[in-house]
C-alpha cells in the first residue's frame, strides 16, 4: 500500500519499541511518498559504486562522517572487505537536472540515492540526514520511515549574503555557515568582502588594503566591545582572509555544492580601500574606516585611469581565487558629490559627452564590465547598476526595485527585495526583548510568503528570475552566534521558497516541520529564535 503525505499532516508512528519520526524535511521535496513499514539503518558502509569518481566518493565520505557524528556509530566509505552496506549512492545516465535526486528508503535496510550528478547525490544525502531523529546519538536501533522521495529545486540561485566588512567572521565561522546552508540546500554564498568599514580580502599587489583597511580602532556602531569577537593580537578590531584562507573556503564550499559569489564594492562604499590608497579618490583624502552605518563620500574617482587600473588589478586577483561565473561589483548607493567638484571627473564627462554624474557611474560600471567579460565572467550588481543601461550579459540583484524592467529587457535577475529578504531586520515587534537591530520588521511568516517571481512580470520573461537570496548586513551583528540568531529559522523559510514547488508551500505544514528542526538546532548547537521564545531566550544572542 502506498499513500501520499499531504503537507498538512505530520504523524508520529510508534512501533512496539521505537518511535519513528515522520519525515519533517525542509525544504519540502517535490514529491514524497510514505510507504508501509520502517527501515532499519545499520551502521556500515556507504557505497559510491564500483569505479566511482573521486567526487562521488567524496559525497560517500561526507555522508559517512555526518551519519557517524549524528549517531555516534561507525559509518564509513565502503572498502573491499565490507559486508554490511548501509547506503548506496548511484550516478545514473538520465536527463534529470544535476541537482535532482531520488531517495529510496525501503523496509529492511537498503537505502539508495540516485542522481545524474554529484550535486543531486549531495542533496539526497542531506535529505537522508533529515530523516534521522533530531537526537540520534547512540541509538542502538535507528529506524527511518520508509519513503520514496523525488526532488528537484525550483530555482537555480538559492542564496545567502553575509556582510563580513561591518564585522569580521573567521574562516571557521564561514565554513560553519556553509555547512548550515548546505543542510537546507542553499547553493550560492554571496560574500560581501569589502565596504566602507572594512576590506577583508588579501590583494597581493596592494597590501595596504588589508594592512590598514581590515582594522578599526573601535568595534563601532555604538556596540559593546564585550559582545564582539574579532580582535587582532594587538587589540585592534577586525581581520581579513589571506588568499590561502580564500582558497580553503572555496574548496570547502565546492565540496558542499555551494558557489561563492565574491562582492568587491565600487565605485561607492569604498572608504576602507581609499583609506589605504587615497590617490584613487577625487579629493586625495584622508579617509577612515572608523565609520557608523550609512552612505559616505569614499567614492573612487571616475576621471582617473589609475582608479580603473587599480580595480582591474584587484579583480584579476579575485577572479583567480573564485572559480564561479559571477563577480559582484556592488554599484549601490553612490554619492556623486565628489565627482561634481573634481576636474578629472568633469573632464571625463566632457570627453564622453555626459551631462549628469549618473552617466559617469554608468560609464564606471560598463568599463569594469568589459574587464569582467574579457575574463569570461559575468557581472552582477545591485539594482542601481541598471540605471544607465547595461550589457546584455550583466545581471541585477534587485534590492530596491527594477526586476521587472531588467528581466523584460533580457537581463537575469536575483530577487532580494528589502521588504522580504533583509535578515538584519527585527524578527519580532517586541524589540525591547530582541538584540538591537538596524530596524525594519521581517517576521518568519513574511519570509515564507515571499514569492520571487514578480506578479506583473510577463510569463515569457520569468526564466530571467534566477532565484532569490537572503541578505545579512552586519552593522549591529558583531558575533557569529548573533549571525545564527538572525538566520534561524528565517533561512529555513527562504530555503523552502527557493527550492520547493510554489503550490506545495503551506505555512501550517512548515511550522509543524520546523518544530523538529528546532530540536535539531539544539543538537547541533545552532543559536536561533523560537517564535514563542520567552524574552530571556530571545535576547540570548551574544
Ligand atoms: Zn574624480
Amino acid at each position: 500500500m502506498r499513500y501520499r503525505i499531504f503537507p498538512l499532516t505530520l504523524w508520529l508512528v510508534t512501533s512496539a519499541a521505537f518511535a519513528v519520526t515522520e519525515p519533517a524535511i525542509i525544504p519540502l521535496p517535490k514529491s514524497i511518498e510514505r510507504r508501509e513499514g520502517v527501515c532499519e539503518l545499520i551502521p556500515g558502509a556507504i557505497d559510491p559504486g564500483a569505479d566511482a569518481r573521486p567526487e562521488t566518493k567524496a559525497i560517500a565520505r561526507f555522508l559517512a562522517d555526518r551519519l557517524s557524528e549524528r549517531t555516534r556509530q561507525n559509518f564509513h566509505l565502503k572498502s573491499n572487505l565490507d559486508s554490511v552496506k548501509a547506503v548506496e549512492l548511484r550516478l545514473a545516465q538520465t536527463q534529470a537536472s544535476p541537482e535532482s535526486y531520488t531517495l529510496t528508503v525501503k523496509p529492511g535496510h537498503l537505502i539508495n540515492i540516485e542522481a545524474s550528478d554529484e550535486a543531486g547525490l549531495f542533496y539526497g544525502a542531506q535529505t537522508l540526514l533529515q530523516l534521522l531523529p533530531p537526537d540520534a546519538k547512540g541509538s542502538a536501533n535507528l529506524q527511518l520511515p520508509s519513503v520514496q522521495i523525488q526532488d528537484q529545486p525550483r530555482f537555480q540561485w538559492r542564496g545567502l549574503e553575509l556582510d563580513v566588512a561591518r564585522h569580521f567572521f573567521s574562516t571557521d565561522e564561514v565554513k560553519r555557515l556553509l555547512d548550515e546552508m548546505a543542510m537546507y540546500k542553499l547553493n550560492t554564498f554571496h560574500w560581501h568582502l569589502v565596504d566602507d568599514q572594512g576590506w577583508r580580502i588579501e590583494i597581493k599587489k596592494y597590501p595596504k588594503l588589508t594592512q590598514l583597511g581590515a582594522w578599526r580602532q573601535n568595534v563601532g556602531f555604538g556596540l559593546d566591545p564585550k559582545k564582539a569577537t574579532a580582535f587582532g593580537p594587538d587589540g585592534r578590531y577586525g581581520g581579513f582572509y589571506t588568499q590561502a584562507d580564500i582558497r580553503e573556503v572555496v574548496a570547502y564550499a565546492t565540496s558542499r555544492h555551494i558557489n561563492i559569489v565574491p562582492e568587491i564594492e565600487m565605485p561607492g562604499h569604498s572608504s576602507a580601500a581609499l583609506m589605504a590608497y587615497p590617490q584613487f579618490s577625487c579629493t586625495g583624502g584622508p579617509f577612515t574606516n572608523d565609520l557608523p552605518g550609512g552612505i559616505f563620500d569614499g567614492v573612487f574617482c571616475a576621471g582617473n585611469d589609475g582608479s580603473f587600473k587599480f580595480m582591474e588589478d584587484v579583480l584579476a586577483e579575485v577572479i583567480d581565487l573564485f572559480p564561479g561565473k559571477f563577480i559582484h561589483i556592488g554599484g549601490d548607493e553612490v554619492l556623486t558629490n565628489n565627482w561634481k567638484n573634481c576636474a578629472k571627473c568633469q573632464a571625463r564627462m566632457k570627453q564622453e559627452g555626459m551631462h549628469h554624474e549618473m552617466e559617469l557611474e554608468s560609464y564606471f560600471i560598463r568599463r569594469i564590465e568589459k574587464f569582467i567579460d574579457a575574463h569570461d565572467r559575468r557581472l552582477i550588481g545591485w539594482s542601481e547598476i541598471r540605471e544607465g543601461g547595461l550589457a546584455q550579459d550583466a545581471a541585477i540583484m534587485d534590492w530596491a526595485g527594477g526586476a521587472i524592467e531588467a528581466a523584460s529587457s533580457g537581463h537575469d535577475v536575483v530577487m532580494s527585495p528589502l521588504k522580504d529578504c533583509y535578515f538584519d531586520h527585527y524578527q519580532s515587534k517586541d524589540i525591547a526583548n530582541e538584540p538591537h537591530s538596524i530596524g525594519g520588521y521581517l517576521p518568519l511568516e513574511q519570509v515564507y510568503a515571499f514569492e520571487p517571481i514578480p506578479a506583473k512580470l510577463a510569463p515569457e520573461f520569468r526564466k530571467h528570475i534566477l532565484g532569490a537570496q537572503a541578505n545579512l548586513w552586519t552593522e549591529y551583528i558583531p558575533s557569529f552566534s548573533h549571525v545564527q540568531y538572525m538566520l534561524f529559522p528565517r533561512i529555513c523559510a527562504m530555503a523552502e521558497v527557493v527550492w520547493s514547488p510554489r503550490e506545495a508551500r503551506d505555512w501550517n505544514s512548515f511550522s509543524h516541520r520546523l518544530e523538529i528542526h528546532y530540536k535539531l538546532f539544539d543538537q547541533l548547537g545552532i543559536n536561533y529564535r523560537h517564535p514563542s521564545a520567552p524574552p530571556q531566550q530571545a535576547s540570548s544572542a551574544k
